[in-house]
């Protein structure tokens, strides 16, 4: 029997549904990647379909998450890139050899240059990163509104005042803890 293992969260934007593989990082963190294969099916699904993936290679995924995390927070909060943070987002970049490809109903496809090559699909990621963190794309790095959250998250919309990483998961928890509060306050407004 196949072990049930979370969700993932599935955002528009690659680098920030990465990070979101490890999600309420300040509360009880879930871990969303927690095996191998796991990461295997989380590239499927975000179009950097692999054969396999190592422990090793797990481990070089989750450095690069964390990585990322750190520098878009920063970023977010207008700080100091972390170097160290720089280093591997750089080294991962580099590494991987993956080809964007254009299909006939004109669309982005990616190739990597071997199915088991997970170094590809993470430097597709890294380089991801890199077009938000440098501000190259349309939109503004900011943290999650949630306290047990705080995830770092891509802004997209027009008046760039987005405060959850997620309306189905931070930002409804948020408005159901409004809910009850006010509930809580004026007993006689729910009856
Ligand atoms: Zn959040």
């Amino acid at each position: 029997m196949r072990a049930a293992f979370p969700d993932f969260r599935l955002g528009n934007v690659l680098a920030t549904s990465f990070t979101g593989t490890l999600s309420e990082r300040h509360g009880d963190a879930v871990e969303r990647i927690p095996t191998p294969h796991r990461l295997v099916d989380w590239l499927a699904v975000n179009g950097l379909a692999v054969d396999s993936c190592t422990t090793a290679q797990l481990d070089l995924a989750r450095e690069l998450r964390e990585s990322i995390h750190a520098a878009a927070t920063a970023a977010a909060i207008q700080d100091a890139l972390p170097a160290s943070a720089v280093q591997v987002i750089n080294d991962r970049s580099a590494q991987g050899r993956a080809a964007a490809i254009l299909t006939p109903e004109g669309k982005r496809q990616w190739r990597l240059s071997s199915a088991s090559c997970v170094e590809d699909a993470l430097s597709v990621i890294a380089a991801d990163a890199i077009s938000i963190i440098a501000g190259e794309r349309d939109g503004k790095l900011a943290l999650c509104a949630s306290p047990t959250c705080r995830a770092a998250f891509f802004d997209t919309s027009q008046s760039r005042t987005r405060k959850w990483c997620d309306m189905n998961t931070c930002g409804n928890r948020q408005k159901k803890a409004r809910f009850i509060a006010n509930q809580r306050k004026n007993p006689r407004s729910a009856e």
